[in-house]
């Protein structure tokens, strides 16, 4: 329990505000995006600004509470919240500003990638992030960031130039390449371990309209689209991305009446290239065979980014698995097919493209491990319903229980739920030992715990 004095101390040294169980405020200031996490924290902070970041750092420091960081609160482990400690809720630091000449943009850790789309959109700019506007700019980037422009333009860890950060004694630093390198290498791929980043300098790429949208099979056909896929899209110009999914289609425009409701595969595609060699690039997909439903068409980066957002609200149930893999092998298509008939309308498998320019960096650049992956895969059980989730979480398990064997090892952390240490490692391999020598330097009593978790070197 902590010391009432010590909380109204907290309470005035703020900007934002404190909140706490008996707080009218409190019961949805908690929630995060899954609505399968239900925690309880002690102190729920609203941080106004840097300020507010370190009086929560020092709070929860002097009185060894556990400290949730949270971004945009999409963590499907329920990352940025914990039951008890102090929650650190950045989500109204949503300072963004471009600078269209240096195409870089500072952005604030409470900033959705929504917010960044808006933000730089108006200037024919895009940074590369993930496929859903909604996600936090924070959790995202910290991880590694695989999205639409994966392919074309590199991680988002790929263009962030620097950031600022709260350490664990509450000093303030900003790191680059030439500042605290180590910290500035460690924040790229390692999560939330060392410390809270407060804003992000990106690059910007001039990305103003893509060639999007899906093309649907049935699901039957999915060996057949699962085998011209590995091979086309790897081969394919690098300007060119689409993620495989196992989906039912949505009741909704922009879909056919006759589609509504039946189980399909397809692919999401983003070409962000020359419109007038589009058609080219595209002609393989119509050739490979008749789809039942291919919308590709024109249209505003951002209208691809949020094209999801509607489907995925917040508040539904959510339990999920990932992995990379290397290859497709025919074993791994045999075993999808046994288990990618999705049990809800929102569950889905999908499978991103991590190659193209992930791959010009080299592994041990960042610490993000994986980047001779050609795939991130999840497996995600998704239902508004509380009563599927057994259900939801069954369906994934037994279909990650089956395709792991085929996967290179280790998974994207931000694809992960709670799996252990053992799986932390996995997915960091020969990078995890000099993240746990920079953890012992910057974060020795681990502090900052509510995350994948990296152990500092003894
Ligand atoms: C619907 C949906 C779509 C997604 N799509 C993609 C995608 O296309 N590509 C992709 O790469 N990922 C995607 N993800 C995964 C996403 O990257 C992770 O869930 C990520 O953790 C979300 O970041 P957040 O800031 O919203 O999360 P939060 O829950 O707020 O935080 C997640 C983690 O980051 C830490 N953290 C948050 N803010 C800070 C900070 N300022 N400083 C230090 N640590 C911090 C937290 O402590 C926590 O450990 C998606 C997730 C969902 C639910």
């Amino acid at each position: 329990m902590t010391d009432l004095s010590a909380i109204q101390d907290l309470r005035a040294a703020l900007r934002g505000p404190l909140l706490q169980r008996e707080d009218a405020d409190y019961e949805s200031a908690r929630k995060v995006y899954n609505g399968m996490i239900d925690r309880r924290p002690g102190q729920i902070v609203r941080c106004a600004d840097v300020a507010d970041v370190i009086s929560c750092v020092n709070f929860a420091r002097q009185n060894k509470l556990l400290l949730a960081v949270r971004g945009g609160g999409h963590n499907a482990g329920g990352l940025g919240v914990c039951d008890d400690g102090l929650v650190a809720d950045l989500s109204r630091m949503k300072g963004i500003h471009v600078d269209p000449q240096a195409r870089v943009a500072r952005v604030e850790a409470g900033c959705t990638w929504g917010d960044v789309d808006h933000a730089t959109h108006a200037f024919g700019l895009a940074c590369p992030s993930g496929i859903i506007s909604t996600t936090g700019v924070a959790g995202l980037t910290l991880g590694g960031g695989i999205g639409h422009l994966a392919r074309s333009c590199g991680l988002t860890i790929d263009n962030l130039l620097g950031a600022d950060m709260v350490l664990a004694d509450g000093t303030f630093v900003s790191v680059d390449e030439r500042h605290e390198p180590d910290l500035f290498w460690a924040i790229r791929g390692g999560g939330g371990n060392f410390g809270v980043v407060t804003s992000f300098l990106f690059r910007l790429h001039p990305v103003r309209n893509v060639i999007g949208g899906p093309t649907l099979w049935p699901l039957e056909q999915a060996a057949e689209v699962m085998r011209w896929y590995r091979d086309f899209l790897p081969a394919a110009p690098r300007q060119l991305s689409g993620f495989l999914a196992t989906l039912v289609v949505p009741p909704a425009p922009p879909f056919p009446p006759e589609l509504h409701m039946k189980h399909m595969c397809g692919v999401v595609w983003c070409y962000n290239g020359n419109a007038e060699q589009a058609r080219d690039v595209f002609e393989p997909v119509a050739r490979f065979g008749p789809p039942a439903l291919h919308a590709v068409g024109e249209m505003p980066f951002p209208a691809l980014q949020s094209a999801f957002d509607g489907l995925y609200t917040p508040g539904m149930q959510w339990y999920w698995r990932g992995d990379f893999v290397d290859r497709l092998s025919d074993e791994a298509i045999a075993a999808h097919l046994q288990h990618m008939r999705v049990p809800t309308m929102w569950s889905t498998m999908h499978l991103y493209p991590v190659d193209g320019a992930v791959h010009d960096v080299a592994e041990d650049a960042t610490a993000f491990s994986y980047r001779n992956a050609t795939w991130a895969q999840v497996i995600v059980g998704v239902d508004p319903d509380p009563d599927s989730r057994q259900l939801i979480t069954d369906w994934t398990r037994r279909y990650h229980d089956a395709l792991h064997p085929h996967s290179a090892g280790g998974a994207y952390v931000n694809f992960m739920m709670d799996e252990g240490q053992e799986r932390v490692q996995a997915t960091y391999r020969g990078n995890y030992e000099r993240l746990a020598r920079i953890k012992r330097r910057y974060d020795p009593d681990n502090l900052f715990r509510v995350n994948q978790n990296i152990r500092a070197a003894a």
